[in-house]
Protein backbone atom coordinates (compact mmCIF):
# COMPACT_ATOMS: atom_id res chain seq x y z
CA UNK A 1 0.00 0.00 0.00
CA UNK A 2 1.27 3.55 -0.37
CA UNK A 3 1.55 5.72 2.47
CA UNK A 4 -1.61 8.03 2.97
CA UNK A 5 -0.11 11.70 2.74
CA UNK A 6 -2.11 14.77 4.16
CA UNK A 7 -1.79 18.18 2.70
CA UNK A 8 -3.39 21.15 4.18
CA UNK A 9 -5.34 23.77 2.29
CA UNK A 10 -5.93 26.99 2.27
CA UNK A 11 -9.38 28.44 2.69
CA UNK A 12 -10.57 31.06 -0.12
CA UNK A 13 -13.83 32.98 0.13
CA UNK A 14 -15.18 32.87 -4.04
CA UNK A 15 -18.14 34.80 -4.01
CA UNK A 16 -20.82 35.57 -1.68
CA UNK A 17 -23.05 32.50 -2.95
CA UNK A 18 -20.26 29.95 -2.91
CA UNK A 19 -18.72 31.34 0.60
CA UNK A 20 -15.50 29.16 0.89
CA UNK A 21 -13.24 26.54 -0.96
CA UNK A 22 -10.68 24.78 0.25
CA UNK A 23 -7.89 24.14 -1.41
CA UNK A 24 -4.29 23.57 -2.52
CA UNK A 25 -2.20 23.92 -5.32
CA UNK A 26 -1.51 21.09 -7.78
CA UNK A 27 1.64 21.01 -7.18
CA UNK A 28 2.06 19.59 -3.78
CA UNK A 29 -0.26 17.16 -5.10
CA UNK A 30 1.92 16.14 -8.58
CA UNK A 31 5.19 16.09 -6.09
CA UNK A 32 3.57 13.56 -3.33
CA UNK A 33 2.37 11.03 -6.31
CA UNK A 34 5.66 11.20 -7.73
CA UNK A 35 7.55 10.32 -5.31
CA UNK A 36 4.85 7.44 -4.21
CA UNK A 37 2.20 8.89 -1.89
CA UNK A 38 -1.39 8.41 -1.89
CA UNK A 39 -2.64 12.84 -1.49
CA UNK A 40 -5.42 13.43 0.12
CA UNK A 41 -6.53 16.62 0.58
CA UNK A 42 -7.08 18.35 4.16
CA UNK A 43 -10.24 20.40 4.20
CA UNK A 44 -10.00 23.51 7.08
CA UNK A 45 -12.50 21.57 9.73
CA UNK A 46 -13.64 21.73 12.87
CA UNK A 47 -10.20 20.40 14.87
CA UNK A 48 -11.96 18.22 16.63
CA UNK A 49 -11.54 15.39 13.66
CA UNK A 50 -7.60 16.05 13.71
CA UNK A 51 -7.35 12.61 15.84
CA UNK A 52 -9.48 10.73 13.27
CA UNK A 53 -7.94 12.08 10.30
CA UNK A 54 -4.60 11.51 11.90
CA UNK A 55 -5.70 7.94 12.55
CA UNK A 56 -5.03 7.03 8.57
CA UNK A 57 -2.36 9.32 7.52
CA UNK A 58 0.91 8.61 7.25
CA UNK A 59 2.50 11.60 6.53
CA UNK A 60 1.67 15.04 7.16
CA UNK A 61 2.62 18.28 4.53
CA UNK A 62 1.53 21.36 5.58
CA UNK A 63 1.62 23.58 2.76
CA UNK A 64 2.12 26.88 1.90
CA UNK A 65 -0.59 29.73 2.46
CA UNK A 66 -1.45 32.91 4.09
CA UNK A 67 -0.32 34.73 7.30
CA UNK A 68 -0.65 33.36 10.72
CA UNK A 69 -2.82 35.34 13.28
CA UNK A 70 0.15 36.86 15.28
CA UNK A 71 -2.08 36.58 18.52
CA UNK A 72 -0.99 32.77 18.24
CA UNK A 73 2.37 33.36 19.06
CA UNK A 74 1.93 35.92 21.36
CA UNK A 75 2.50 38.94 19.33
CA UNK A 76 0.68 41.78 18.08
CA UNK A 77 -0.40 42.03 14.29
CA UNK A 78 2.58 44.03 12.52
CA UNK A 79 0.90 46.80 10.33
CA UNK A 80 2.18 44.82 7.41
CA UNK A 81 1.27 41.58 8.02
CA UNK A 82 -0.44 40.00 5.15
CA UNK A 83 -4.28 38.40 4.98
CA UNK A 84 -4.83 36.03 7.63
CA UNK A 85 -6.83 32.16 7.05
CA UNK A 86 -9.19 31.96 10.22
CA UNK A 87 -10.24 28.64 9.66
CA UNK A 88 -7.00 27.11 8.82
CA UNK A 89 -5.60 28.97 11.91
CA UNK A 90 -7.97 27.07 14.02
CA UNK A 91 -7.42 23.66 12.04
CA UNK A 92 -4.09 23.51 11.03
CA UNK A 93 -2.34 24.22 14.34
CA UNK A 94 -4.06 21.68 16.81
CA UNK A 95 -3.04 19.06 13.69
CA UNK A 96 0.37 19.76 14.03
CA UNK A 97 0.57 19.55 17.37
CA UNK A 98 -1.39 16.32 17.24
CA UNK A 99 0.93 15.07 14.44
CA UNK A 100 4.08 16.13 16.38
CA UNK A 101 2.94 13.92 19.38
CA UNK A 102 2.63 10.92 17.50
CA UNK A 103 5.50 11.38 15.53
CA UNK A 104 4.20 11.14 12.28
CA UNK A 105 6.43 12.62 9.34
CA UNK A 106 6.04 16.28 9.13
CA UNK A 107 7.11 18.27 5.87
CA UNK A 108 6.40 21.90 6.51
CA UNK A 109 6.67 24.09 2.90
CA UNK A 110 6.77 27.98 3.63
CA UNK A 111 3.82 28.94 5.65
CA UNK A 112 4.11 25.07 7.06
CA UNK A 113 7.65 25.59 8.04
CA UNK A 114 6.09 28.48 9.86
CA UNK A 115 3.17 26.55 11.36
CA UNK A 116 5.38 24.09 12.29
CA UNK A 117 7.54 26.37 14.33
CA UNK A 118 4.38 28.67 15.41
CA UNK A 119 2.70 24.71 16.90
CA UNK A 120 6.01 24.53 18.70
CA UNK A 121 6.43 27.19 20.86
CA UNK A 122 8.01 29.66 18.66
CA UNK A 123 7.29 32.88 17.22
CA UNK A 124 7.47 34.63 13.78
CA UNK A 125 9.11 37.45 11.81
CA UNK A 126 6.12 39.56 10.35
CA UNK A 127 7.20 41.12 7.75
CA UNK A 128 10.70 41.06 5.98
CA UNK A 129 10.10 43.78 3.45
CA UNK A 130 9.63 46.15 5.77
CA UNK A 131 12.71 44.96 7.94
CA UNK A 132 16.06 46.97 7.38
CA UNK A 133 17.94 43.82 8.86
CA UNK A 134 16.44 41.61 5.76
CA UNK A 135 18.57 42.83 2.99
CA UNK A 136 17.94 40.01 0.50
CA UNK A 137 14.30 40.31 -1.52
CA UNK A 138 12.17 37.45 -0.18
CA UNK A 139 9.31 38.19 -2.47
CA UNK A 140 10.79 37.04 -5.77
CA UNK A 141 8.84 38.75 -8.64
CA UNK A 142 9.80 36.76 -12.10
CA UNK A 143 8.37 35.61 -15.22
CA UNK A 144 8.63 33.05 -17.23
CA UNK A 145 8.61 29.90 -15.12
CA UNK A 146 10.04 28.33 -12.05
CA UNK A 147 13.36 29.64 -11.32
CA UNK A 148 15.59 30.19 -8.33
CA UNK A 149 16.17 34.09 -6.43
CA UNK A 150 18.51 33.70 -3.75
CA UNK A 151 21.36 31.70 -1.94
CA UNK A 152 20.98 29.49 1.10
CA UNK A 153 23.72 28.07 3.42
CA UNK A 154 23.12 24.49 4.86
CA UNK A 155 23.91 23.63 8.02
CA UNK A 156 26.65 20.73 7.62
CA UNK A 157 25.90 18.07 9.78
CA UNK A 158 22.46 18.70 8.93
CA UNK A 159 19.39 16.54 7.61
CA UNK A 160 18.77 18.67 4.66
CA UNK A 161 22.59 19.09 3.50
CA UNK A 162 22.95 15.33 3.54
CA UNK A 163 19.90 15.07 1.41
CA UNK A 164 21.10 17.99 -1.14
CA UNK A 165 24.61 17.41 -0.43
CA UNK A 166 26.00 20.45 -1.14
CA UNK A 167 26.86 23.41 1.47
CA UNK A 168 24.95 26.22 -0.59
CA UNK A 169 22.23 26.09 -2.89
CA UNK A 170 19.83 28.75 -4.82
CA UNK A 171 16.18 28.29 -4.05
CA UNK A 172 12.93 30.22 -4.46
CA UNK A 173 11.27 32.69 -2.71
CA UNK A 174 8.03 33.57 -2.03
CA UNK A 175 7.48 34.84 1.39
CA UNK A 176 7.71 37.95 3.46
CA UNK A 177 7.52 36.21 6.83
CA UNK A 178 10.07 33.68 8.20
CA UNK A 179 11.03 31.53 11.60
CA UNK A 180 11.61 33.96 14.92
CA UNK A 181 12.26 32.30 17.84
CA UNK A 182 12.50 28.92 17.42
CA UNK A 183 10.07 26.28 18.77
CA UNK A 184 11.15 23.29 20.90
CA UNK A 185 12.91 20.40 19.37
CA UNK A 186 13.91 22.36 16.00
CA UNK A 187 16.88 23.45 14.69
CA UNK A 188 18.05 25.46 12.45
CA UNK A 189 19.67 23.79 8.66
CA UNK A 190 19.42 26.66 6.32
CA UNK A 191 19.76 30.29 6.53
CA UNK A 192 19.55 33.29 3.36
CA UNK A 193 22.69 35.35 3.30
CA UNK A 194 20.61 37.94 5.41
CA UNK A 195 20.42 35.58 8.06
CA UNK A 196 16.81 34.72 7.71
CA UNK A 197 16.15 31.25 8.80
CA UNK A 198 15.11 28.92 5.68
CA UNK A 199 15.14 25.51 6.77
CA UNK A 200 14.33 23.73 10.43
CA UNK A 201 14.69 20.41 11.19
CA UNK A 202 13.52 18.07 14.38
CA UNK A 203 16.46 17.66 16.49
CA UNK A 204 15.16 13.87 16.92
CA UNK A 205 17.21 12.32 14.09
CA UNK A 206 15.08 8.85 14.19
CA UNK A 207 12.11 11.07 13.11
CA UNK A 208 11.19 13.23 9.57
CA UNK A 209 10.52 17.03 10.88
CA UNK A 210 11.47 19.18 7.86
CA UNK A 211 10.65 22.90 7.44
CA UNK A 212 11.72 24.63 4.25
CA UNK A 213 10.93 28.22 3.44
CA UNK A 214 10.63 28.32 -0.24
CA UNK A 215 8.69 25.75 -2.21
CA UNK A 216 10.23 22.95 -3.40
CA UNK A 217 7.22 21.72 -5.07
CA UNK A 218 7.36 24.30 -7.63
CA UNK A 219 10.24 23.36 -9.60
CA UNK A 220 9.96 20.46 -11.79
CA UNK A 221 9.06 17.10 -11.53
CA UNK A 222 12.54 15.79 -11.08
CA UNK A 223 14.39 18.74 -10.23
CA UNK A 224 17.46 17.83 -7.98
CA UNK A 225 16.92 20.06 -5.49
CA UNK A 226 13.71 19.12 -4.38
CA UNK A 227 12.96 15.73 -5.57
CA UNK A 228 15.43 14.55 -2.44
CA UNK A 229 13.33 16.63 -0.01
CA UNK A 230 9.64 14.86 -0.91
CA UNK A 231 11.83 11.41 -1.31
CA UNK A 232 13.34 11.31 1.79
CA UNK A 233 9.65 12.22 3.32
CA UNK A 234 7.52 9.58 1.79
CA UNK A 235 10.59 6.94 2.32
CA UNK A 236 9.62 8.08 6.11
CA UNK A 237 6.09 7.78 5.58
CA UNK A 238 6.43 4.44 4.13
CA UNK A 239 8.45 3.32 7.40
CA UNK A 240 5.62 5.37 9.71
CA UNK A 241 2.87 2.98 7.74
CA UNK A 242 4.85 -0.40 8.15
CA UNK A 243 5.53 0.43 11.69
CA UNK A 244 2.23 1.03 12.52
CA UNK A 245 0.97 -2.07 10.92
MN1 LIG B 1 13.77 33.41 1.05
Amino acid sequence: MTPLIGITCSTTEVEAMVRYRHGVNGSYIDQVARAGGTPVLLPNVDPSHVERLLDVLDGLLAAGGDDIQPLLFGAEPDPHLGEIDVPRDRFELPLLRAALAREIPILGICRGIQALNVARGGDLRQDLVHDPTSTVQHRMKARGGPTVHHTVRLRPGSRLHALLGHEQVAVNSYHHQAVGRLGDGLTVCATAADGVIEAVEGTDPARFLLGVQWHPEVMALGDPLSTPIFDAFLTAARGFAARRR
